[in-house]
């Protein structure tokens, strides 16, 4: 695959299908934030192998993103400075999934309210309100409804630390977690976004449902 991705701009999932059919190579945007913990999460999956995405050079290497918490105006600054918001916008139309929690969840919003003037990659139709949950609430851990793909109900654990929470959903955005009647996990074709960190618990099935997605993206069986 590098010779390949050597020549760059070259499609990565018709690649993985063809001589990788059980790894996966998984990005993770690590310009600031906990990219770390989404790493480590990742690695705990078999066949997967995850990789810190700090350039588009790197995005092209990578068959699917997550976009990590942090603090959604550095990111999207840092983001703009190096040309990845182009870059992850693009991939994303041609279908990379991604998976973005809390600042990525912000990122990956159509509008921010209250903020029109910050902006987002604009690649998932929601609205999203930051820092929503208050101060007595800045940082807090839940157990939360999960649903996935398949509309099985689970449970998933989750930290909100200084949290947003999605105030609108588009047409064909699938709710899968509640908060006390917010919405703050959701799910639309080959996206995935979380208010909340799973990265920071022991419970791994945001991830698995992630990767499944990718693989599932990329032609390989689950
Ligand atoms: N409050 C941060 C923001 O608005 C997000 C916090 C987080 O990612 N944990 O960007």
């Amino acid at each position: 695959m590098s010779t390949a991705f050597a020549h760059g701009g070259l499609l990565y999932n018709g690649l993985m299908s063809q001589h990788e059919a059980s790894s996966l190579r998984v990005g993770v945007l690590a310009l600031q934030g906990d990219y770390t913990l989404h790493i480590a999460m990742l690695h705990r999956l078999p066949g997967v192998s995850a990789a810190e995405v700090r350039t588009p050079g790197e995005l092209n290497q990578v068959a699917a993103l997550v976009i990590p918490g942090g603090e959604s105006t550095t990111l999207g600054m840092l983001m703009n400075r190096i040309g990845l918001d182009c870059a992850i916008t693009e991939r994303a139309q041609r279908g990379m999934p991604l998976y973005g929690t809390c600042a990525g969840m912000i990122l990956m919003a159509r509008a921010i309210e209250g903020a029109p003037e910050q902006p987002t990659l604009n690649l998932l139709d929601i609205d999203v309100a930051r820092n929503a949950f208050g101060r007595q609430l800045e940082s807090f851990e839940a157990e939360l409804p999960w649903t996935n793909a398949a509309g099985e109900p689970s449970h998933v654990h989750g930290v909100f630390i200084r949290a947003p929470w999605v105030t609108r959903t588009g047409e064909g955005v699938e709710v899968t977690s509640t908060y006390r009647g917010r919405v703050v996990g959701v799910r639309a074709g080959r996206m995935l976004a979380t208010a909340f960190h799973p990265e920071l618990t022991s419970v791994i099935r945001v991830h698995e449902e992630f990767v499944a997605m990718a693989r599932h993206a990329a032609g390989q069986t689950v």
